[in-house]
């Protein structure tokens, strides 16, 4: 017995590996692992891009102009006319019926594959030029003469991504044969009724029907199931992640009572929104179960975040918990720090900064009254977590601007308790991708700003119109108000790009455009210290114009500054450019954003011109996703989830609803997949997530 066929018994599965596929060798085997398959299970997931249905094959009398239509014939010339305006090749083609010419614009690379006297098949639109039939850009095969294929069939069925050293015919032909072997193997999750009531076909057949189509409804059939289900393993993924989070910690459940909460509201001189008072109710019930809270915040810069996260600490302080607030930088980290001074003044609870600028005694001072629970509200960097200090009772953990989650809980982990954790975000993330990436935390949003803002208005500005711009500026600063410059760079020394940069156009603006005002510059590459040199008199109003890049984009909050010009716009991002814009209209007054950009691209245009119509940070969201896709940010990967292969998020929502509702429901019902019938879906998603989502350790 060879080795091949006794491997075939021993592991008829699909995790078999390719090789054992009738007609793949080693050199093929290798091929296919270039392109991420090594077991026939990949395979069969390797799906097309696209379908082609080429008619049943005719013969040549029988063409009419307009129509689509499948010949095979003879080549009898082959000409390239190389010196033409467009180069083309122009071949002609005889049946037994007739003559038709077919026309390759840019066709040198054929020169070498057509060659008189080969019999080809070729499918494409009929036209009628100058009495003689013709089909232009034609796809086609060379018919091999001993084949005894259906000619239609050859130009027909699944296009796979090209790839070297793999023709497109290959990888059907074995996807085809893996069918045939073991397509039996692939394993149904779902009951009869529940795919009748969802309109989904059995997953056997999807597979059968996305390699082997006949027409487009099978392949839309075949796509929707196979999405479906893809998007299902993520979801019950992220479910059974997210029982877990809930079920193997302990948190320290906290008392609430009305006189509590008057005791928190008073400290807010004003009443709050409706948005946040559901948001608290939200927190308030999270964290008065003995499970950790694992909550994300949205809300548009301005929003009122702060005040939210600021009434969950106190209620953890109200129950003797010691809290944790810190943020993505030592500014944000101090700004915190002073907003929520503003409305501790007079207050009891114990509260301090620890940023990395305090060392030496102070820093150890503090450390051990941290550790002696001798303070309540501890602010500073994430850095607090990762460093060495020991909090007596940590109960909550407040992260702003932070993408990364996970943090609270691994620093939290020592202890017997796991601390709450409440995370902020005033990027917007749009419904999609807080199911999928997010899909784990719950999410609240607050959608609506507090009363009082002015509105802000967006104009893209033509590069004839910058000396208005300034005018309007300089009018802007002469009644007492403040601007931002943003720029997409620190400096041009070292390139020769022709965008704009701060360092540079801070000295244009600061002796030529406003000689009159003062003129500060703000960039990342700055000491803290000569970053604060600059902040807090732009903060009291005696800076004037803040040159900066985009390290404004989060926590300065400068309500007297209602001017805001983007230069070089094209080159940010959508959700960044109305980031950066909610600098801007936080006071009552109206509020300028100036976008200029230097760009005839009109795509770029037209994403601009989404921000002066539109002011709603998950639209803009939306779109950016439309436009970008994901990006870093938000890719699945970083978050431990495998990349989608079918499904596409922004496309799918309905089906991502429908999976995540069912993938939910699922979980809670079976959360540790034991009952017979899930047996599938269990093993499917070991398949998938491995180790990652903690269903192995459970078994
Ligand atoms: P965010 O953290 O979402 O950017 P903040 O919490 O810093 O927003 O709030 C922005 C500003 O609005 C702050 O000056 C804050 O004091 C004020 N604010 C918050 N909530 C209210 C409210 N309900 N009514 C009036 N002003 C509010
Ligand atoms: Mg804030």
């Amino acid at each position: 017995m060879d080795s091949r066929t006794e491997a075939k018994q021993v592991y008829p599965t699909l995790a078999m590996p390719v090789r054992y596929i009738k007609g793949v060798g080693p050199t093929r085997a290798k091929a296919f692992e270039r392109l991420g398959i090594k077991t026939v299970a990949d395979l069969l997931e390797y799906f097309p891009r696209d379908w082609a249905f080429a008619p049943q094959c005719t013969t040549i009398d029988r063409l009419t102009p307009g129509q689509t239509a499948t010949i095979k014939g003879q080549i009898i010339s082959v000409d390239y006319q190389a010196f033409r305006r467009v180069p083309l090749m122009e071949v002609i083609i005889c049946d037994q019926t007739g003559s038709c010419r077919l026309i390759w614009f840019h066709g040198g690379f054929l020169r070498e594959r057509l060659i008189p006297g080969q019999t080809i098949v070729v499918c494409g639109k009929v036209e009628s030029y100058r009495y003689q039939l013709q089909m232009v850009n034609p796809r086609f095969v060379l018919y091999d003469r001993d084949g005894q294929i259906d000619p239609s069939e050859l130009l027909s069925g699944p296009i796979y991504p090209a790839c070297a050293g793999l023709a497109n015919h290959v990888i059907k032909r074995t996807i085809h044969q893996a069918l045939d072997q073991l397509g039996h193997l692939v394993e149904e999750f779902f009951e009869p009724g529940f795919l009748k009531e969802n309109d989904l076909i059995d997953r056997r057949l999807a597979f059968e029907w996305i390699h082997r189509p006949q027409d487009r409804a099978m392949v839309d059939a075949a796509l929707r199931r196979l999405k479906f289900d893809e998007l299902f393993l993520m979801q019950a993924g992220l479910a059974i992640r997210r029982y877990h989070v809930q079920h193997s910690a302990t948190a320290r459940a906290m008392k609430w009572s009305p006189q509590i909460d008057a005791r928190i509201r008073r400290r807010f001189p004003f009443e709050l929104t409706e948005d946040q008072q559901q948001v608290i109710e939200q927190i308030i019930s999270d964290m008065s179960r003995p499970v950790p809270m694992n909550r994300l915040l949205q809300g548009d810069v301005g929003s009122g975040k702060t005040v939210v996260a600021l009434y969950a600490a106190l209620l953890a302080v109200a129950n003797k918990g010691q809290v944790a607030i810190m943020a993505p930088t030592e500014i944000l980290a101090q700004q915190h720090f002073e907003s929520i001074e503003r409305f501790l003044q007079g207050s009891r609870v114990r509260r301090v900064l620890l940023t990395g600028g305090i060392s030496g005694t102070k820093r150890r001072q503090i450390t051990s009254m941290i550790k002696r629970g001798q303070m309540d509200i501890v602010v500073g960097t994430v850095a607090l977590l990762e460093e060495d200090v020991e909090f007596a009772d940590l109960t909550l953990v407040i992260i702003d601007e932070q993408h990364k989650f996970g943090v609270a809980q691994k620093g939290g982990l020592r202890k017997d308790f796991t601390p709450h954790c409440l995370v902020m975000t005033a990027t917007p993330i749009p419904r999609t991708l807080a199911m999928t990436a997010f899909g784990d935390l719950d999410v609240s949003v607050i959608r609506h700003c507090p009363p009082g803002r002015g509105q802000v208005v967006t104009r893209l500005v033509d590069t004839g119109q910058r000396e208005r711009a300034y005018d309007f500026i300089r009018a802007q600063l002469k009644a007492g108000r403040q601007a931002y410059f943003v720029y997409p760079r620190i400096s041009n020394a070292q390139t020769d790009t022709a965008l704009k940069a701060a360092t540079e156009q801070y000295q244009v603006l600061a002796r030529e455009v406003f000689p009159d005002f003062r003129v500060g510059l703000l960039h990342g590459q700055m000491s803290s210290k000569d970053k604060q040199r600059i902040m807090s008199p732009f903060r009291s109003g005696s800076l004037h114009v803040l040159v900066s890049t985009i390290v404004i984009e989060v926590g300065l909050d400068v309500p007297n500054a209602t001017v805001m010009v983007i230069e070089d716009a094209d080159q940010f991002g959508l959700a960044q450019l109305h980031q950066l814009r909610g600098r801007i209209g936080r006071g009552a007054a109206r509020s300028y954003c100036l976008l200029f950009a230097n760009t005839d691209n009109e795509l770029a245009r037209q994403r601009l011109e989404i921000m002066t119509s539109c002011n709603d940070g998950f639209q803009i969201a939306e779109h950016d996703l439309r436009l970008r896709g994901p990006g870093e940010l938000f890719s699945t990967r970083q978050h431990g989830l495998p990349d989608l292969k079918i499904a596409d998020i922004a496309q799918d929502y309905d089906l991502l609803m429908l999976a995540r509702r069912a993938a939910f429901t699922l979980i809670e019902h079976d959360p540790y997949l034991r009952q017979p019938p899930h047996q599938a879906i269990r093993r499917a998603l070991l398949e998938r997530f491995g180790q990652r989502i903690g269903l192995v350790d459970v078994a």
